[in-house]
Order: C-alpha cells, then sequence, then structure tokens
C-alpha cells in the first residue's frame, strides 16, 4: 500500500460528474436545442412511447453527454452508455442492443468512429428495432433476425460531416450544440462555485467565463485551478486579480487560447505566411493528430475570428496575426 493508493477517490473526473445538470431545466444555455428537445420529449411523453432517436453535434465539453443523461432522468429511462470507438465487433454491439430493456436510453458517444458492421447493424436497429444475428461463418453462416425492445439512441459527435447519410437519415432530431455566451459561462461558474463552495466574486467569475473558450467544460477546469491558486497564494477567495495570475500560470491568454491553439496559430502565421495550408501539414507542425487540431482547436479558433477554413486549406485573419503581435501582410482578411 502507497500512501497515494490510500488517497480517497475523488479526482476531478468525479467532480465532473458532481457538475453535470441533472434536469433539462438546470441546463444553462443552448436555448434552441433545449426548446426542441422539450418539445420531443414531451410529446413522447404524452404518446406513451419511446421519443426518436436524437443526434447531438458539435465541439467537446459543451454538454453533450449531460444532455443525454437528462435525457434519460427527464424519461425515467435506464441510461446505458458507451462509444463508436468501443464498437469495434458487430457482436458487442449486438449483446448491448439485445440486452436493452423498452425504453431504455443507449447513448453513443463519439458515434461517427463507429465501425462499419456495427453501424449497418445500428440501421435496422434504430428503424424495425430487430438486429440480424450472424451464426456460423463461411457459405453455411445463417442469419436469425432477433427482436429487441424499443429504445432511444442519444448519438454525440464532434464531426457530424462525416456521419454517413444513412445513419444520419435515421435520427428524429439533430441538436446542433453552440458555442455559449460569456453571460451563460458566468452562470456556469456560479453554479459550479456554489457546488465546489468556492468562493469567486462577481468579477472573478465573468473573468473565467470570458476565457472559458465558449465550453463549459474548460469554464469549471478553469475555476479548479483557479481555486488551487487562491487557497495557495492568496486568502482562498479568488478576485480578478488571482484570476488573472491562476490563468498566466496555465498559459490561457486574455482570449482563453490555450498553448495548443496559440501553436496551431504561430505554425500557421510564422511557418506557412499564413497560409493556405492543408489541416494535416499544420498538425504535424504542431505534433498532434489532425483530428486533435479539427475538432478540438479549430471550432474555436473559427468561431473567434482568427482561422478561416477554405477550400485550399487553412487560412490566418489579420485578427490572427494581431494577437501574435505580427503585423499581418497587405491583403489579410481581416
Ligand atoms: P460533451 O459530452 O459535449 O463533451 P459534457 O456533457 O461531458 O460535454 O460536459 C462537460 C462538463 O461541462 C460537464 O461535466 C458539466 O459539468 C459541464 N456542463 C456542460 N454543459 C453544461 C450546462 N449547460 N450547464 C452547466 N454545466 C454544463
Amino acid at each position: 500500500e502507497t500512501a497515494l493508493s490510500a488517497l480517497p477517490h475523488s479526482g476531478e473526473h468525479e467532480v465532473e460528474t458532481t457538475l453535470r445538470p441533472r434536469k433539462l431545466a438546470e441546463f444553462i444555455g443552448q436555448p434552441r436545442v433545449r426548446e426542441q428537445l422539450e418539445l420531443v420529449l414531451a410529446s413522447a411523453r404524452k404518446r406513451g412511447v419511446p421519443p426518436d432517436h436524437v443526434l447531438l453535434s458539435g465541439p467537446p465539453g459543451l454538454g453533450k453527454t449531460s444532455l443525454a443523461m437528462i435525457i434519460a432522468a427527464e424519461l425515467d429511462a435506464t441510461l446505458r452508455v458507451t462509444s463508436g470507438p468501443a464498437l469495434e465487433r458487430a457482436g458487442d454491439l449486438a449483446a448491448m442492443l439485445s440486452n436493452l430493456a423498452e425504453g431504455d436510453v443507449l447513448f453513443i458517444d463519439e458515434i461517427h468512429r463507429i465501425a462499419r458492421p456495427a453501424e449497418e447493424m445500428l440501421y435496422l436497429a434504430m428503424e424495425d428495432f430487430r438486429v440480424d444475428v450472424v451464426v456460423g461463418k463461411g457459405p453455411g453462416a445463417t442469419s436469425i433476425p432477433l427482436e429487441i425492445a424499443p429504445f432511444t439512441l442519444v448519438g454525440a459527435t464532434t464531426r457530424s460531416g462525416s456521419l454517413t447519410g444513412p445513419l444520419r437519415d435515421r435520427f428524429g432530431f439533430t441538436g446542433q450544440m453552440e458555442f455559449y455566451h460569456p453571460e451563460e459561462l458566468e452562470l456556469v461558474v456560479g453554479r459550479a462555485a456554489t457546488i465546489l463552495d468556492i468562493t469567486v466574486d462577481e468579477d472573478a467569475g465573468a473573468e473565467i467565463a470570458r476565457r472559458s473558450r465558449g465550453t463549459p467544460r474548460i469554464a469549471n477546469r478553469l475555476l479548479r485551478r483557479v481555486r488551487d491558486y487562491a487557497e495557495v497564494r492568496a486568502n482562498g477567495e479568488a478576485s480578478k486579480e488571482v484570476v488573472r495570475a491562476a490563468l498566466e500560470v496555465y498559459d490561457v491568454d486574455e482570449l482563453g487560447l490555450d498553448r495548443l491553439d496559440r501553436a496551431v496559430l504561430s505554425a500557421l502565421v510564422r511557418s506557412f505566411g499564413g497560409g493556405p495550408v492543408g489541416v494535416s501539414t499544420l498538425a504535424v507542425a504542431v505534433g498532434e493528430e489532425p483530428s486533435t487540431v479539427e475538432e478540438v482547436c479549430e471550432p474555436y479558433l473559427v468561431r473567434a475570428g482568427m482561422l478561416a477554413r477554405t477550400p485550399r486549406g487553412r487560412v490566418a485573419t489579420a485578427t490572427a496575426w494581431e494577437h501574435l503581435g505580427l503585423r499581418p501582410p497587405a491583403g489579410t482578411a481581416a
């Protein structure tokens, strides 16, 4: 027994679970998706049937998993959780599907990464609540149709564009998650501060919100780092000055860009003259997977008006050059 393993398990992962809103009414922001979902859920409840399958699409940390949990909670249904990468073999999915009880909510995170055979099994399951189980191998193999309980699939994806048409078409409703406004993130921070019993004054909350890249998960994470700093170097209370000092330690800049965001912009501007450059080349330059650059960094850089995706590649805007303290070349788009 080491001293470390004797520590109670109160890791950040569990903190994230504590901070998850439980009801639709507790869910901050995303007014469109919330209203759409409210209607879908209320109507299904009225008719006494499981609601249509729901696809939630948007960058990481915007609340897709939280919404899946809320959907199950609002329906008083059991939530089953899996992910696209975990469903490599169709057999894994068949087992999961045949164990569902009527009305269960099945959440598949990163559904765009599901393997083809599992995806094809999902078509029939979503449409007819049926799976075809293949028994045996080779020419003697037969497929046995198996009924499954009516359920609701909630899929989450950071790139709805890479979902195949047939899969996308089988969702009755797609909730497009948007980046949060600073005022909404202030509410997220305020709520988390109350739950975690952290004292954050109004200016400090606003500063954290402003630097959270429009993302609740980041707002909660920055809040915890500010809490650490406040406890160790200040009197435990977070003021705007404390937020500034703490975020400097963690390499979060004035606009909330982190080290990777800035590495991407810097490579784009300094190594490729502002572009256009392909995302794979850009990813190699910063030593990251193209999917990370594309799904984690770029959406916010685009939203912040610093990066444009063009048919010829990524291009830095004048704002990006200026943010790095450089003068944009003549003709750079604003
Ligand atoms: P995603 O599945 O889109 O990556 P999550 O649902 O895991 O995002 O959300 C990440 C964290 O952000 C959650 O633990 C939760 O604390 C917080 N969060 C997300 N959306 C909201 C919201 N609307 N209100 C309050 N907290 C939120």
